[in-house]
């Protein structure tokens, strides 16, 4: 398999979405490193991945956070060496109409889900680039073609990862780096479960194929953009969403 032994950093993976994309990556042969944002959670993902006989491991990781950042991306590079496969899933909601929104709930989405996706991929780049192969994949959402009220926040952080993919596409596709995007529509998972019923019956209603999606569905597409599939795709993004939205 081509990602067979290659480093793979999927960040937030442990649980939903990021679980499942790191659980595929380890089924086909890399070494993943799955972070989590508490000890706790690093030792749940060590455990899943040597259950599926992975020899990565998890790591602690506040993705909003620099210094963080920088002391992960170090310590994977001399435990592991060169990550190759770098997936950015972590993200957040910070939900309220605009006239409500606090500073605060705009500035911790767009760190968590915008700017940490430049600090992890500027962490990496150096080390695609003297391996002349990369994969970047980042998790953006439907609601960055849609919109969503109450989450301006939320879609311009998703829109912002979308169009920094195409820029960055395009800087480093001659070193035979594919930089695309995942967006999800309505995924079962702890993100949407705590939606009121209504709201849910509502989002439902508005997908064709009328059911919410897995994390292994959305696992599946990214996991096809890290292998072979992904050898000539770079600058997109590929909804996994039912039909809810349509490009
Ligand atoms: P989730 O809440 O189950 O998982 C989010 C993960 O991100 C968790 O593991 C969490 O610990 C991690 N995380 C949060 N803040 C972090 C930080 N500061 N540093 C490091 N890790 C942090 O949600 P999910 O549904 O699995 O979401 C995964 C991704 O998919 C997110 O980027 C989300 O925006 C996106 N998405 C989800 C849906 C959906 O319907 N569930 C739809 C579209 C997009």
């Amino acid at each position: 398999m081509s990602i067979e032994g290659k480093v793979a950093l999927v960040t937030g993976a442990t649980r939903g979405i990021g679980k499942a994309i790191a659980i595929n990556l380890a089924s086909q042969g890399a070494v993943v490193i799955g972070t989590a944002t508490s000890e706790k959670g690093a030792d749940a993902i060590s455990a899943y991945l040597t259950e599926v006989g992975n020899k990565g491991c998890g790591m602690v990781l506040d993705v909003a956070d620099a210094a963080s950042v920088d002391a992960v991306l170090k310590q994977i590079q001399a435990d592991f060496g060169t990550i190759e496969i770098l997936v950015n899933n972590a993200g957040i909601t910070r939900d309220n109409i605009l006239m409500r929104m606090k500073d605060d709930e705009w500035d911790s989405v767009l760190n968590t889900n915008l700017t940490s996706v430049y600090r992890l991929v500027k962490g990496c780049l150096r080390g695609m680039t003297k391996a002349r192969w990369g994969r970047i994949i980042s998790v953006s959402s439907v609601v960055a073609s849609m919109g969503n009220a109450g989450q301006a926040n939320y879609a311009a952080a998703k829109s912002g990862m979308e169009g920094f993919t195409r820029a960055l596409a395009r800087e480093v596709g001659s070193r035979n780096i594919a930089v695309n995007c995942v967006a999800p529509g309505f995924i079962d998972t702890d993100m949407t479960a705590g939606l009121a019923d209504e709201h849910k019956q509502n989002l439902q209603s508005q997908i064709p194929m009328s059911r919410l999606g897995q994390p292994e569905e959305v696992a599946a597409v990214v996991g096809f953009l890290a292998g072979d599939g992904g050898a000539y795709v770079t600058g997109d993004t590929i909804h996994v969403n039912g039909g809810m939205y349509m490009s």
